[in-house]
């Protein structure tokens, strides 16, 4: 498409079932309006017939992604979005990668793919200088991960080809199944991998030669330069570049955010064994970066006692939900449980939830040996949960029962109340009695409890600050309908991050932010318009859940978190979630008894159209 910078100018549509491609020019009115990312499939995977689709049949649109400074010298960008209706939650789903997968699909000459249908035999998708190919998987079924892309690489002959694709997990439709690439980045949230599976599609492989077309190269240049200059000089950068996010693990208990033992107790004391500096003194060969990045949080470790040389990871999410919820304090086996998870293509939170849910069912005497095939479920079993992990990949035993999530596992013993979930989604790291502004970001993002919908602990621990847009750090105990407010905007925030799309941990002023998609599309923007798209980006996603079932009754956190915890780092704070949500809702423009947007607001966001499913 001519004069659309900062894009490719094409989405490719991908139809498996009659096994045709084509594609379209990129619309710019809606670019503009929610410019890529999770924000532009929202726009596109709106216009369905929402309340019909089954997420784990052939109607459900699986789109793939990129942002208007994917690829290009922005620092930190070079992410990809993937987003269909959840599997595993039956709402809004999406996760977003790292590593060179995105900017790779832009070399390929586009923004994004659209994947519907199911095949009816296992296919890979080729995307090569813009030759679109269906090619025979049968013989990448029941290879892990790290086999695929290599096997992908080896057969299109080309070892510089980015490849995203599913494990085992995957294949056997475990409903949080990741979409792993570049060795062990991964969208892990919501299934995304599962979508996959159902649609019998094993992988996407994209190479490409094409640039992103840039309105103002010489300001982008000074531009970006800056945010790379500020992203050398910032401590929380330099601080992740250290010791990666596994870093943040020593804090985390000083506050009481890192969870123990499925989220029953405030004090553990084997987190110092887990901690990023030990990490990087004993098993750290490298850090890695993904695209363009200045930061690389990414981790190479190794794992001998488990003959483990070179393994990706683990990063704090994997740390908690793999080693401290379930009181593992045996960093070597952490570290070979994330690659176990990273083989077979697994969300590590979600599938560290659901173990430490199981092995609480264990110890409450509801889950017995029997079912769990003869073990004895228990916390601090390393060996035990390597185990679980097999078996969940290829739904073998116990396993089939832990592949549905905790939320499904819950139900089955008929103890709702105890699954560490909202809106179905396993809790992350970060417990919202340590940070009351993450209960408004649990019980109001789209995709059900996530950290990267609104991280309030990086706002209130004084990570990210941007004062002009109302988003200061304060108490973070606080629960008051200001601090709901607060919640509210980063969730606007991080809703125009995951559209852009940025890695979060890079947080220059939001006036560089706003400069760098201006010279890169040529678009006049100033910082209260990327809040406004990003409030309509969260509306959007708001709405197409609304055709999901989701109401104000569905904005609740399970009591587990609404009791204090005695010891540790809470300090026995419990967060006053109807106070907050009485903020955020205001603040939002959403009716506090429905949970709905309302009418002026969706027209003051220009979302009426866009809204309505066709
Ligand atoms: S900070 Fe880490 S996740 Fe983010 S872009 Fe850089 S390497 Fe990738």
């Amino acid at each position: 498409m001519a004069n659309l910078h900062g894009y490719a100018g094409r989405i490719l549509y991908v139809d498996l079932g009659a096994e045709t491609a084509h594609e379209e020019p990129i619309d710019g009115e809606l670019a503009e309006a929610f410019l890529g990312g999770s924000g532009l499939a929202a726009a596109l995977i709106a216009r369905t017939r929402l309340s019909e689709i089954d997420p784990l049949g052939p109607e459900n649109p699986l789109v793939l992604m990129t942002g208007p400074l994917v690829g290009t010298e922005m620092p930190s960008a070079g992410r990809l979005s993937l987003c269909a209706l959840s599997p595993l939650t039956g709402i809004w789903g999406e996760s977003n990668t790292g590593g060179f997968l995105g900017p790779e699909l832009r070399f390929s000459g586009y923004d994004g793919i659209v994947v519907t249908g199911r095949a009816s035999e296992p296919v890979w998708l080729s995307i090569v200088d813009g030759n679109v190919e269906l090619r025979d998987a049968e013989s990448l079924m029941g290879l892990d991960t790290y086999e695929t892309q290599e096997a992908i690489r080896q057969e299109l002959g080309d070892d510089k080809t980015r490849v995203g694709c599913i494990g085992r997990a995957g294949e056997h439709l475990v409903r949080y199944a990741a979409v792993m690439n570049d060795h062990g980045r991964a969208a892990g949230r919501t299934g995304m991998g599962t979508v996959m599976g159902a649609k019998h599609l094993k992988a996407i492989a994209v190479r490409g030669r094409e640039t992103v077309p840039i309105a103002d190269l010489q300001g982008f240049a000074r531009i970006t330069a800056a945010v790379r200059e500020h992203s050398r000089e910032e401590i929380a950068t330099q601080a992740i570049r250290m010791a990666g996010t596994a870093g943040y693990v020593d804090m985390a208990t000083m506050y009481g955010d890192l969870p123990f033992r499925h989220f029953r107790t405030g004090e553990w004391d084997g987190a110092d064994r887990l901690s990023g500096v030990r990490m990087t003194e004993e098993y750290l060969l490298r850090g890695r970066a993904c695209h363009r990045c200045p930061i690389a949080c990414g981790r190479e470790t190794r794992a001998p006692v488990y003959g483990l040389d070179r393994v990706d990871g683990p990063e704090y999410e994997t740390l908690g939900a793999l080693g401290s919820l379930l009181a593992i304090d045996d960093l070597e086996a952490v570290i070979a449980a994330g690659h176990l998870c990273n083989r077979h293509g697994l969300d590590t939170i979600s599938t560290g939830v659901t173990i430490a849910l199981a092995c609480e069912l264990a110890e409450r005497g509801i889950l017995n040996r029997a079912t769990a095939d003869g073990l004895t479920l228990r916390f601090g079993d390393a060996v035990l949960l390597h185990g679980l992990i097999e078996k969940i990949a290829v739904r073998e035993g116990i396993g089939d029962l832990l592949a549905d999530g905790s939320a499904a596992l819950a139900d089955h013993f008929g103890v709702p109340e105890l699954a560490a979930t909202v809106k179905r989604l396993e809790m992350p790291m970060h417990d919202p009695r340590a940070f009351g502004g993450m209960a408004v970001t649990y019980a109001l993002s789209p995709r059900g409890a996530c950290h990267m919908q609104g991280d309030m602990y990086s706002v209130d621990t004084g990570q990210v600050a941007l004062e002009e847009l109302g988003i200061a750090p304060g108490d973070r105990f606080d629960a008051s309908e200001g601090k709901g407010r607060i919640a509210a905007r980063q969730m606007a925030w991080r809703s125009l991050y995951n559209a852009m799309i940025l890695c979060q941990f890079q947080n220059p002023p939001a006036e560089r932010i706003a400069e760098a998609l201006g010279a890169a599309t040529g678009w006049d923007l100033a910082p209260a318009d990327l809040m406004t798209i990003g409030h309509r980006i969260l509306t959007l996603k708001r709405t197409i859940n609304a055709h999901r079932g989701v109401d104000a009754s569905s904005d609740a956190l399970p009591p587990t978190f609404l009791s204090p915890l005695e010891a540790g780092g809470t300090l026995g704070n419990v967060p006053d979630v109807d106070r907050l949500l009485a903020g955020a809702y205001g603040e939002l423009g959403w009716n506090p008894r429905t949970g709905q947007p309302e009418n002026p607001t969706l027209a003051r966001l220009g979302l009426g159209r866009a809204a309505e499913p066709e």
